[in-house]
């Protein structure tokens, strides 16, 4: 259940939480004309921090874009209001979700002038995605019989919410089926990503990962991890990825905002590695825990505070 918070950020306001509230005919319920971001907020030593804040207004920006959306908000000003909806609702830690959707007023397919775009930000608290044992543990996942969207269908780079139709489909068959999530293949038959998560194959001591054109989002944690990689001084290419790959892998893990870095310990009931977390994945685990949590120098500057009130620590 959502832990309610006080405000939500609506058009450029504050509102009360239980004012955020659509009507039924909205454009969006009928024709799933949503974009959104998932962004969390880390609790450091020195207050809160927003991770990577503008690169998820920018592909909010993106989103839109390619779905003829236009958001009457600069990334600026996306980002500011996802520091201060965090700063008013007076949170340590949290996830953010920006909302974009073609409201009431007209309604048929055709978006027209007279259907709105409306903006929200809200913030809620939330703990592990994937439950906090298997951060270490790893998790069991499958191979979904649900191919991830084609080239050409529904536009993977934009992040809509009628993509996630294709994942609910994904994650609820691994549900039904024992699995903590299920791992999509593109409609070639390569490897594609999770319901809500990128996918590395480590083989050899080499780090790979599905490129964009295998119908992947473009994961700010993804991009987090080729740059932790390439830090720590780890081998790591974007390129094609067979099925078979994950399953004769020394590792395989997950990326993204709600999932982090999360291990993966078998495939289709096939161990994988010694069917723990592997030596690669914990150390980008752990120097990604240790910026996020404030505990190493935020080298790359991925990390925005949000402002307390004077005499808060
Ligand atoms: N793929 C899909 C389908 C997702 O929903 C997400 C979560 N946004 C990701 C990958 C990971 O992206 P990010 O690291 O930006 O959260």
């Amino acid at each position: 259940m959502l832990k309610a918070t006080e405000k939500i950020w609506h058009n450029g306001r504050m509102i009360d939480w239980n004012d955020a509230k659509i009507h039924v005919l909205a454009h969006v319920t009928s024709y799933g004309s949503s974009v959104f971001e998932g962004v969390r907020c880390y609790a450091t030593e020195a207050g809160p921090r927003v991770f990577r804040v503008r690169e998820h207004a920018r592909r909010l920006h993106d989103s839109a874009k390619i779905y003829r959306i236009e958001i009457p908000y600069s990334i600026d000003q996306l980002s500011s209001a996802m520091i201060d909806i965090v700063r008013v609702n007076k949170l340590d830690s949290c996830y953010i979700r920006p909302l974009v959707i073609r409201g009431y007023g007209d309604l048929g397919v055709l978006p027209t002038k007279d259907t709105p775009i409306e903006t929200y930000i809200a913030c809620w608290e939330w703990g592990k995605y994937l439950g906090a044992e298997a951060m270490e543990q790893g998790v069991d996942v499958c191979i979904s019989s649900w191919t991830r969207l084609a080239p050409n269908t529904l536009p993977v780079m934009s992040k809509a919410g009628a993509n996630y139709m294709n994942s609910q489909l994904i994650r609820m068959e691994a549900a039904i089926n024992g699995y903590s999530e299920g791992i999509a293949l593109d409609a070639a038959g390569y490897v594609s990503e999770g319901s809500g998560e990128n996918v590395f194959v480590v083989r050899d001591g080499k780090i790979h990962t599905p490129p964009l054109g295998a119908s992947v989002l473009p994961g700010i944690t993804r991009d987090t991890v080729i740059q932790l990689a390439q830090s720590l001084g780890i081998p790591i290419v974007e390129t094609l990825v067979p099925r078979e790959m994950l399953y004769i892998a020394d590792e395989v893990f997950f990326s993204g905002t709600a999932a982090e870095v999360t291990p993966v310990r078998s495939i289709d009931r096939i161990i994988v590695g010694a069917g723990r977390r592997g030596p690669i994945t914990e150390k980008i685990q752990s120097e990604f825990f240790a910026i996020v949590e404030g505990k190493k120098p935020d080298t790359h500057g991925w990390l925005t505070p949000v402002p307390q009130p004077v005499g808060a620590r």
